[in-house]
């Protein structure tokens, strides 16, 4: 490692003030104690990372001061946690051990410390995101704090990835999006979940993010102007309910534009909703429904609501704690303006999410919904039977982080289930017993399928029967993980109990060859190449593999001791088929002496194995990465590529970096979607004719389709570049009858 330079006196006044400043932030009253420890641990840090620089070149110290103040600032965290983030990263990357901060502050702080050193070891091991998801989860069950600190540490990360190289952000962005941005939700951290998701999108697609940023910038003052049209005829009558109130008008985050963008298809100019109005109130808990409908009616006796549009969450607050009104109206200039209410409780839980809401424990009316969500998490965890892939790919679909429904049990009795969850999760849901039975269900009184999606308002009736059991089809009609676990574990069991017949069956003809039991059994199992004993019973129970098979396979052979043991039969039968797992193949390098297109992890690219993923296209210029695939080399896939999240999350140590050289005369496939007025025939000739005249770029395919005087077309270009691209991009927009022209992702 190089000579790290001593940090200087002007160094030493900054890292003082980072500290002065986070000690400010600090609001609560602290007790002398933990102003003795905060100071004990900022000097312990400073002295165990005095070696240390980031990859910026600053004092590694900046960075763990800079988290505690996320944790107190953004996150609401108190004294225990800031000492905790101060030390974060000093058991992993210094000298200081464990039990040295063991002894100096407790064995709390200690394990809090632990888990983040652990949560930290997991990614950096090469191990997959699946396993180290599991043990984000784990430790959060133990003490939500390791979680929260992480959180804030990977913002700090986020922030400063400037100086890391491409492929480590990518990598970083990737995990974030798919592990922290869904758990910060769940954890109701709005603030650092928006954030996180803008920081993504910064780095995986960089020009859109600058486009949309540079055009809310260019937009700022309209808007400003528009949201004082319609706060003004309002402010007036809010007085005069006599509370304390704010109103603000605030625009969205890029990265919720950016998807309204992508998903409503229209241009940056057309979407209105670009920010919303938040109303806070500040009145006692008692009053606060009251008032916030108060203000709902003064709002929609000014401007004119849209029925359908009103959301009601304090009611019936979301499961990550959200409380609020929403409604949206039509304000000025018939434009539509979604307005949010809430009191000043409700917002800080809105924006802090989990701490805050402990700091109102007890205070609101409704039961504790973290406990209840950490309870379901821990069931998930405990559940022996749910392996670290599957657990995932629960945890993810079965929407834990998702919305939910309401749904009803005979006797009024409401429960809370995942959105897309049907009538079999319910049943499993109210008990695992009453899952296993379940024969039928009704709905509203009429019977269903046992797959039937639940809907909201749904009265659930289950009949039981006590002969049924759970099959593998059953799997199929549950989304919850409790009940995919509990369906798991029953066909198991079933699976065992029909072993046993093979197993007895096999024991007496092992006896009659008067040879071990274990030791044959063992042999059977690796021959056959089986995982388990409990998989040979079974084999041997259904008659995949019969008694006969063995004996054939198989001799009896006396060994000089005179001990009997099962040998293989010198003509072996062949064997079951095995599943081989799936592996990265090596990177075949051949020799190349021409000009490389690329440079994989720089290297040039030519003499690798590679090609181009059709599932992004990848164009020269774009950001691109590369990525080592089982059987297929290596694919180069756009940085915001819709697989290219879950590949980097998942497989992260099978991605290298990719870099365009200089311009060669390749073509490169792009496909772009159009939209448009269909004036009659003839609108695929004159699309064609520009592009391919006027334009000079030849066209690979093109598919149209029109309805009701629009039209939606696909249409594959092969072009040099993406300046190229984005030149026919720019020509064809400013086509006639052309509305939007977008690059497919
Ligand atoms: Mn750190």
């Amino acid at each position: 490692m190089a000579e790290v330079l001593a940090i200087n006196e002007s160094e030493k006044r900054l890292i003082q003030s980072a500290y002065r400043d986070l000690l400010k932030s600090m609001k609560t009253d602290m007790s002398t104690e933990d102003k003795i420890n905060i100071r004990k641990s900022y000097e312990l840090a400073v002295e165990a990372h005095s070696k240390q620089r980031r990859k910026s070149g600053e004092p590694y110290i900046l960075h763990p001061i800079a988290v505690a103040k996320i944790c107190a600032d953004e996150i609401g965290l108190g004294p225990t946690a800031i000492i905790c983030a101060l030390l974060h990263d000093v058991v992993e990357d210094t000298d200081v051990t464990l039990e040295e901060i063991r002894v100096e502050f407790g064995l709390r702080i200690a394990k809090i410390v632990d888990g983040l050193t652990k949560l930290d070891a997991a990614y950096n091991a090469e191990s997959p995101q699946a396993e180290n998801f599991r043990k984000v989860l784990s430790t959060l069950v133990d003490d939500v704090r390791v979680v929260l600190i992480k959180m804030a540490d990977r913002l700090h990360n986020m922030r400063t990835l400037g100086a890391m190289p491409r492929h480590k952000q990518l990598k970083i962005a990737a995990e974030t999006s798919y592990v922290y941005a869904p758990l910060a939700h769940r954890l109701g951290l709005h603030k650092i979940k928006t954030e996180y998701l803008d920081l993504c999108m910064k780095i995986t697609d960089p020009d859109t993010y600058k486009d949309i940023a540079r055009k809310l910038a260019e937009t700022k003052r309209s808007r400003e102007q528009y949201i004082k049209e319609f706060i003004e005829p309002l402010s007036e009558k809010l007085d005069g309910v006599g509370v304390l109130y704010t109103i603000v008008g605030r625009p969205k985050s890029i990265f919720s534009i950016w998807n309204k963008l992508k998903n409503k298809k229209v241009p940056f100019e057309e979407i209105y909703d670009l920010f919303a109005v938040r109303i806070i109130v500040d009145v006692p808990v008692d009053q606060e429904k009251l008032v916030c409908w108060q203000m709902y009616s003064i709002v929609t006796d000014v401007h004119t609501p849209i029925p359908e549009r009103l959301k009601d969450w304090i009611t019936t607050p979301k499961s990550n704690g959200y409380e609020s009104l929403h409604t949206t109206v039509i304000g000025p200039k018939g434009r539509y303006v979604e307005v949010q209410i809430r009191s000043q409780r409700m917002d800080e839980i809105a924006e802090r999410g989990f701490a805050a809401h402990w700091k109102y424990k007890g205070v609101s009316r409704h039961p504790d919904i973290y406990e209840r969500w950490l309870d379901s998490v821990r069931e998930i965890l405990e559940d022996p039977e749910s392996d670290a892939v599957e657990f995932l790919g629960d945890f993810k679909s079965n929407n834990l982080f998702q919305e939910e429904v309401f749904v009803y049990t005979p006797n009024g009795d409401m429960r809370i289930l995942p959105k897309g969850a049907t009538a079999l999760d319910f049943a499993f849901n109210i008990h695992t017993d009453i899952g296993y039975h379940c024969k039928a269900i009704k709905v509203n009184n009429k019977m269903v399928p046992m797959g039937y999606q639940l809907r909201n308002g749904d009265q659930v009736h289950i009949i039981t029967n006590k002969n049924q059991r759970p099959s593998e089809d059953w799997l199929k009609m549950v989304v919850t993980g409790k009940a995919r676990a509990k369906i798991r574990s029953s066909m198991k069991e079933e699976r065992r109990k029909v072993g046993e017949i093979g197993k007895e069956g096999l024991q007496r003809k092992l006896n009659s060859l008067k040879v071990d039991f274990e030791e044959s059994v063992e042999l059977l199992v690796k021959y056959y190449k089986l995982t388990s004993h409990a998989d040979l019973y079974y084999a041997i129970a259904t008659e995949d593999i019969s008694i006969g098979d063995i004996v054939k396979a198989f001799e009896v052979e006396t060994f000089t001791d005179g001990s009997r043991h099962l040998v293989e039969a010198t003509e072996p039968l062949p064997v079951v088929p095995v599943v081989v797992e799936e592996k990265p193949a090596k990177i075949r390098k051949q020799k190349y002496t021409g000009k490389p297109r690329l440079l994989i992890n720089g290297e040039p690219g030519e003499q690798f194995d590679y090609s181009f993923a059709n599932c992004c296209n990848p164009v020269q210029g774009d950001q691109v990465f590369a990525f080592l695939t089982s059987n297929a080399g290596l694919k180069i896939h756009r940085a915001n590529c819709p697989n290219a999240m879950n590949l980097i999350a998942n497989y992260g140590y099978r991605v290298m970096k990719a870099d365009w050289v200089a311009t060669t005369n390749s073509t490169f496939v792009a496909d772009l979607m159009i939209t448009g007025i269909d004036d009659g025939p003839g609108v695929i000739e004159r699309l064609s004719r520009n592009i391919s005249s006027d334009l000079g770029l030849n066209i690979r395919s093109f598919s149209i389709e029109g309805e009701g005087g629009f039209f939606q077309g696909k249409i594959s270009l092969l072009v040099r570049n993406t300046d190229q691209l984005q030149m026919a991009i720019r020509a064809l927009q400013n086509l006639d009858h052309i509305s939007t022209v977008t690059r497919v992702e």
